[in-house]
């Protein structure tokens, strides 16, 4: 069902067609945002996978740093996934000199947590709100270390098992030498507006976290 909310997808880097084609499909209508006047006209943003520390300095570059995080601070709804969920961090971890991010969501994100280009990995995840198991493709991805002390209304949306900095081999639930042993790392989360994954939904032909988003700016429009 198409209906007028309109979804800026950040397009100075990364998987932006990917992201376009999943909000198209959730009836949302897409447009990529590269100025400040193409943000002034979404209803929410999504924010690519990719690196974040290339799309921290191209937004400085672009002018679209601060006009993001004033639409955030304002309450715009956004999600980010994987390299779009550092920039939505408030801090991060084995971070580039000076990396900044445009923060609003109160955790702890530590990048390429789960190892090297080679230990990307995919598997089953359970996402609260949505039925049965997502796909979840993991590509030098983040986690979430912690949620920032003193935060509220952090969910945690979505964990998986086993994984380390260290670079072995990260897996899913269930199925880990250490599945039982460490709490699943936390890959997906929600507060208020401000929406984000580990894991890349727009690369698997499952549009339900994509619908779940497009709902929230629905909501807040
Ligand atoms: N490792 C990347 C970063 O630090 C994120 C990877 C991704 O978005 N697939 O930005």
């Amino acid at each position: 069902m198409r209906d007028d909310v309109t979804i800026g997808v950040l397009a100075l880097q990364g998987d932006v067609r990917e992201h376009a084609e999943a909000l198209e499909a959730v009836g949302a209508r897409a447009v990529a945002v590269r100025r400040a006047s193409e943000l002034d006209a979404v209803d929410g943003l999504v924010i690519p996978g990719g690196e974040s520390t290339a799309m921290w300095k191209l937004a400085v570059a672009f002018d679209l740093f601060d006009p993001i995080r004033k639409r955030l601070d304002e309450g715009m709804p956004a999600y980010g996934s994987c390299a779009g969920m550092i920039m939505l961090a408030d801090h991060v971890l084995d971070a580039a000199a000076g990396q900044q991010t445009f923060g609003g969501i109160a955790i702890t994100v530590r990048r390429n947590a789960f190892g090297r280009q080679v230990d990307s990995f995919e598997g089953p995840i359970s996402f609260t709100g949505i039925d049965g198991e997502l796909h979840g493709v993991f590509i030098r991805a983040p986690w979430v270390e912690s949620v920032d002390e003193g935060a509220s209304g952090v969910e945690v949306l979505a964990r998986v098992s086993g994984g380390a900095a260290d670079g072995r081999v990260a897996s899913v639930a269930g199925d880990s030498e250490y599945g039982g042993a460490v709490p699943g790392r936390i890959v997906a989360v929600r507060q208020g507006n401000l929406l984000a994954t580990s894991f890349h939904p727009e690369l698997t032909g499952d549009h339900r976290v994509h619908g779940v988003f497009a709902e929230m700016v629905r909501a807040a429009r």
